[in-house]
């Protein structure tokens, strides 16, 4: 691209397009992606960069994957979009028919939605609903985590962590739910935060609807890795109660953590999961909520019968054609192995960093490698001295991480934790 194209572009870029989670008035600076193939992303200038992040934990199978390209293309032959309103269609039966079978025995119903966000909305509907269909209109609200994070849209940022998170300044106007500690890291004391959890729900069980959580690791929450007999508490606390589980595996599924679903290391299961990221291995925007037949028979018997939401582009023929292709190769490359493989090379890549000043902690589950510094992170900074190494990361708060696309081969993964020790030392 010419060099005057490619300034113009940039500057229309920074004066006119908001980026996630940045200002427009003082922007950070954005780099220019001409392609991207296997797991490197091309800019402007030629430079190829690893992948660490999976474009935000969606690409497991890297980029230009010829057997997406070609689910994708095969769709477009025959109709990339019609209303799912009294309408249906192959992509969206065969996708469904796939995550009920994924998913565990009892998820039996499937509700598309067209981001994670719009997930969670769709499971706190759904628990709502199913409460007033129960004879318990007063159950509406949720018990949430400390640290957790759930989306951006209202309902979901009503059940992410107030505090401390990036939804602190819209508190006035969410819908005031309950929030539970951060569960202990794993070897931590469950048995007294089971305590207190407990005596959170006995004190509101009147009201409460579900629990809402990410199972095992809080993603953009903070990076946190959780003991799995927080989720058995969490299974108990709601058995004992009357509560709907929801678990959001948006970051978690799909082998992310070294466990098909991040419910399975406790193996517990949920009457409401939420799906979504790497579904359609980063094609396309797609999520899903998934819920037990006695939860839709609840929902039946509300007073509108209906679940209330259906949005425009719910079960879009081309997003489910690809994430039904993604999770077959899923299945056929042997995702455990490959995550597997990639937790010794990230716990053996990443040792070294347990010896630096300012590295307070050094997190490694499934295909997922945390650094937490005893700073917040200068992201400009941290992301140059990785692209040094020739790898794309952007860290967040305190936290320089990555989750490589699964086909990340050993040194491929090798260079990605070069890069981040080089990070957390800027
Ligand atoms: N839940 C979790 C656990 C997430 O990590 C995210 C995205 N980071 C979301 C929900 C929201 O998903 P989306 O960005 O697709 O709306």
């Amino acid at each position: 691209m010419l060099q005057h194209a490619l300034t113009e572009r940039l500057t229309f870029d920074r004066e006119h397009l908001w980026h996630p989670y940045t200002s427009m008035t003082d922007p950070l600076p954005t780099q220019y992606v001409v392609s991207a193939d296997g797991v490197r992303i091309r800019l402007a200038d030629g430079t190829e960069l690893v992948d660490a992040m999976s474009s935000w934990w969606c690409a497991i199978h890297g980029y230009r994957h010829p057997r997406l390209d070609e689910a994708v293309r095969r769709q477009l032959d025959a109709m990339s979009h019609v209303m799912f309103g009294g309408l249906t269609h192959e992509p969206a039966i065969e996708l469904g028919r796939k995550l009920v079978d994924l998913t565990p025995d009892h998820l039996e119903h499937v509700f598309f939605a067209d981001s994670g966000s719009v997930s969670v909305e769709v499971a706190l509907k759904m628990a709502v609903q199913f409460q007033r269909g129960s004879g318990r209109p007063g159950r509406t609200r949720m018990l949430a985590l400390r640290g957790g994070y759930h989306g951006d849209t209202a309902g979901a940022m009503s059940v992410t962590d107030p505090e401390g998170g990036m939804h602190s300044m819209f508190t006035d106007i969410n819908h005031r739910h309950l929030f539970a500690d951060r569960p202990p890291a794993p070897g931590g004391d469950v048995s007294a935060w089971s305590a207190d959890v407990h005596q959170l729900a006995d004190r509101h069980a009147h009201e409460l609807a579900a629990v809402i959580a990410e199972p095992v690791l809080q993603g953009a929450g903070g990076m946190h890795v959780y003991d799995p007999g927080c989720l058995t508490v969490l299974r108990e606390v709601c058995d004992q109660r009357g509560l709907l589980l929801i678990l959001d595996e948006i970051a978690t599924g799909f082998g992310r953590t070294g466990a098909l679903f991040g419910a399975d290391h406790a193996g517990i299961a949920p009457d409401i999961m939420c799906v979504g990221k790497a579904l359609t291995g980063g094609y396309l925007t797609l999520a899903a909520t998934l819920c037990t037949p006695a939860v839709a028979a609840g929902i039946g018997r509300s007073e509108s019968a209906a679940l209330m939401h259906g949005p425009t582009f719910m079960a879009n023929p081309l997003a489910c054609a690809v994430a039904l292709a993604n999770l077959e190769l899923l299945d056929e490359r042997g995702w455990y192995d490959d995550v597997r493989r990639l937790e010794s090379g990230l716990t053996t890549g990443l040792h070294p960093a347990r010896d630096l000043d300012r590295v307070v902690d050094v997190r490694v589950l499934g295909a997922v490698g945390v650094l937490q510094l005893d700073h917040p992170v200068d992201v400009v900074a941290a992301a140059a001295a990785a692209a040094e190494h020739g790898v794309w990361i952007r860290p967040f708060r305190d936290l320089v991480y990555t989750m490589p696309p699964y086909l990340t081969d050993d040194d491929e993964l090798r260079q990605i934790c070069a890069a981040l020790i080089a990070a957390a030392g800027v």
